[in-house]
């Protein structure tokens, strides 16, 4: 074998994630590595550290980026909070919700499961019955923004009943932080986690995570070990704690670091209300469009995400001829269904960079040419117009 370098493809990247990273944090992240306990580094750490809270909307000492991608934020949630015998409101509208419950059942806790439809928001009516129902729950998880379906569910309405049954909330962030409202304090949020790679468009690799003081007594008063090593905050805490020292626990990925914080630094530029209005805008464009075009969403209009657009495949047409020629003609990558909506929806996401004009006009006219191609009933000519008309309209 003749081994040689790799270059990827350039793609433009609508999926569920990863999503467009912008050169600024590619050029970052090729900057030379450094120790992961050299002063230079640990002070950037905190910015990191600063931005995060900012980007959150929280005060809360113990924020950090896990070193693992969004599903071991995930985990770490469960890990430190849930000991064997603990009883967990779980709400399933979707695949991460799924995980959530198979966490809970990791820890040895004894899941509560909420099931809603897939393409819905939670109910809280179901979960406040459930929490109603049975006493002594330790904590209600739920998901912000299902990327597997697009729908997003009304957090402070969930935390608040969480609060109102004396319970924890675990809320998973993953698509929603950077791209829609999240407030992590003012919401009352738990413990919190997320990914670089969605609308932060960092690559995958790091999981924001936040924890309340609430949750941190949760942990210092527990009965059990944490039974995972590498997640044990009480651990993690040592290396990136604020003032204290920095202890060695494990090699921080230096350089994914950088990326995030050259991420963070651009959200803070651009501004995060900023932010969720592009989001807003841009979709409110493709909707039009891809309605135009006589395709139709998976979730109800005031249940949808702006950043995850499901649509239903049309009848007869096939989902991986589809993707296949958006990719080959046009380098465009997006998303499959996943689970149940396997081979039923597409997701296009407009997450962080990706979210933008060229974009949306990119993705309606390679999604009008590829289905024509494939001789899908759609209506021709009117999507761009469609979308123009959406993006002269103010955000
Ligand atoms: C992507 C995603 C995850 C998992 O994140 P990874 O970085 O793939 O581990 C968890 N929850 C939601 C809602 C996601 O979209």
């Amino acid at each position: 074998m003749n081994f040689k370098p790799f270059y990827p493809p350039v793609r433009t990247l609508m999926g569920p994630g990863p999503s467009d990273v912008h050169p600024r944090v590619l050029s970052a992240m090729a900057r030379p590595t450094i120790g992961h306990l050299d002063p230079a580094f640990v002070s950037m750490m905190d910015e990191v550290k600063m931005m995060l809270q900012q980007a959150m909307l929280t005060s809360n000492p113990l924020t950090m980026p896990v070193s693992a991608p969004g599903s071991a934020g995930m985990e770490t949630c469960f890990a430190n909070l849930i000991e064997p015998g603990d009883k967990v409101v779980v709400c399933q509208n979707g695949v991460f919700g799924g995980r959530m419950k198979e966490n809970v059942e990791r820890m040895g806790g004894v899941p509560i499961l909420i099931s809603d439809d897939w393409g819905r928001a939670v109910d809280p009516d179901k979960v406040e019955a459930a929490l109603r129902a049975h006493p002594g729950v330790k904590a209600l998880a739920f998901v912000h923004a299902e990327t597997s379906t697009g729908a997003c569910s009304d957090v402070n309405t969930l935390t608040r009943l969480a609060r109102h049954y004396d319970c924890l909330s675990i809320v998973d962030a993953v698509t929603s932080l950077g791209g829609i409202e999240l407030r992590v304090d003012d919401w009352q949020i738990d413990a919190v986690y997320s990914g670089s790679q969605k609308c932060l468009s960092c690559p995958p690799g790091l999981s924001p995570v936040s924890f309340s003081e609430r949750a941190v007594a949760a942990i210092k008063s527990r009965r059990s070990r944490i039974p995972s090593w590498f997640l044990d905050l009480t651990l993690v805490m040592g290396y990136w704690g604020s003032g204290a020292k920095r202890t060695y626990h494990h090699t921080a990925p230096v350089n994914t670091l950088y990326g995030l914080h050259e991420a963070l630094v651009m959200l803070h530029e651009e501004g995060l209300e900023q932010a969720w209005r592009r989001h807003r805008h841009y979709h409110r464009a493709l909707r039009a469009g891809l309605e135009a075009m006589g395709l139709r969403f998976v979730v109800p209009e005031t249940e949808r995400l702006p950043q995850l657009n499901a649509i239903h495949i049309p009848e007869g047409i096939d989902d991986v001829t589809v993707r296949g020629l958006l990719l080959q003609d046009y380098q465009l990558e997006i998303g499959a269904g996943l689970g149940v909506m396997a081979g039923k929806v597409w997701r296009i996401g407009l997450m962080g960079q990706a979210c933008n004009r060229r974009n949306v006009l990119l993705c309606l006219a390679a999604l009008e040419d590829v289905l024509s191609r494939v001789q899908a009933r759609i209506e021709r000519g009117g999507a761009i117009p469609a979308a123009l008309v959406a993006l002269g309209q103010a955000g």
